[in-house]
């Protein structure tokens, strides 16, 4: 089994050093559509869209692959499985490879959503994850997605929003955005107990900074939670261009 320290070797930069491009944070817990409206608002607002979420899983996706029985995972295996790990650019997205190869699929599969959050819980790792953004903000305008981004990652975000939404409504969007058919309501209460549980698992590092807004998106179309976060994007990028930054 693996210790806490595993992984090894990242972790020595403060945050926000040497930075002076936009940072915006979106947390929130699982399903509440993060990376989705992100990606939107990067898109929109002329910015990277970084998904931290994604870094997690591909560390584990390929520590799964150095050994897929997790009984047998050892503190030697992390580093081989996170040095395996790229960030890619894309016209408006960084995306985690493996091996070179794009593993999108891979990432969002049963297998890593079962043990994602185990690794992510390695002190190790997560300063990796944490290395890897925060290079990525030295040289791009960035907006990032994640559960501590606002309060770890970057407390000094220009723009931190906090994505909530009912339990319920949530596996309800997942389950719509993994399959064309419309849900039973069996369905979307086996989703709902899935997410409330990884929602506990993921519950120390998913923290609501305390200048961060505060978003319920349980009634509010995509489009919609989109256009409040450009418009904040806006303002903050008004508020920097009046300090000079
Ligand atoms: O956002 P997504 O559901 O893809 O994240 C996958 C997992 O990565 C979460 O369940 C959580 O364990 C971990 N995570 C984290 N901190 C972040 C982002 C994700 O611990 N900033």
């Amino acid at each position: 089994m693996m210790s806490p320290r595993a992984a090894g070797g990242a972790g020595t930069e403060s945050p926000g050093a040497g930075r002076d491009r936009i940072v915006v944070a979106i947390d929130g817990p699982a399903a509440s559509g993060k990376s989705s409206t992100a990606h939107m608002v990067a898109t929109r607002a002329g910015l990277y869209h970084v998904d931290s979420g994604a870094l997690y899983r591909a560390a584990t996706a390929a520590q799964l692959r150095i050994q897929p029985d997790v009984s047998r995972w050892t503190d030697a295996q992390l580093p081989k499985a996170v040095a395996l790990v790229t960030l890619v650019a894309r016209p408006t997205a960084f995306r985690p490879m493996i091996g070179g190869a794009d593993v999108d699929l891979e990432i969002r599969g049963p297998d890593v959503t079962r043990h994602v959050s185990l690794v992510a819980q390695i002190p190790n790792v997560r300063a990796w994850v944490n290395d890897q953004i925060r290079a990525l903000a030295r040289q791009h305008d960035v907006v990032v997605d994640g559960r501590d981004i606002g309060t770890v990652v970057f407390p000094d975000a220009d723009l931190k929003v906090f994505l909530v939404a009912d339990p319920w409504e949530r596996a309800r969007r997942r389950l719509v955005e993994r399959s064309a058919r419309r849900p039973s309501e069996a369905d979307i209460a086996e989703e709902t107990d899935r997410l409330v549980q990884r929602d506990a698992r993921d519950a120390t590092q998913t923290v609501q900074a305390k200048d961060a807004i505060l978003i319920d998106t349980t009634t509010l179309t995509q489009d919609e939670q989109v256009s409040r976060i450009v418009a904040l994007v806006e303002a903050a990028r008004a508020r920097e261009t009046e300090r000079g930054g």
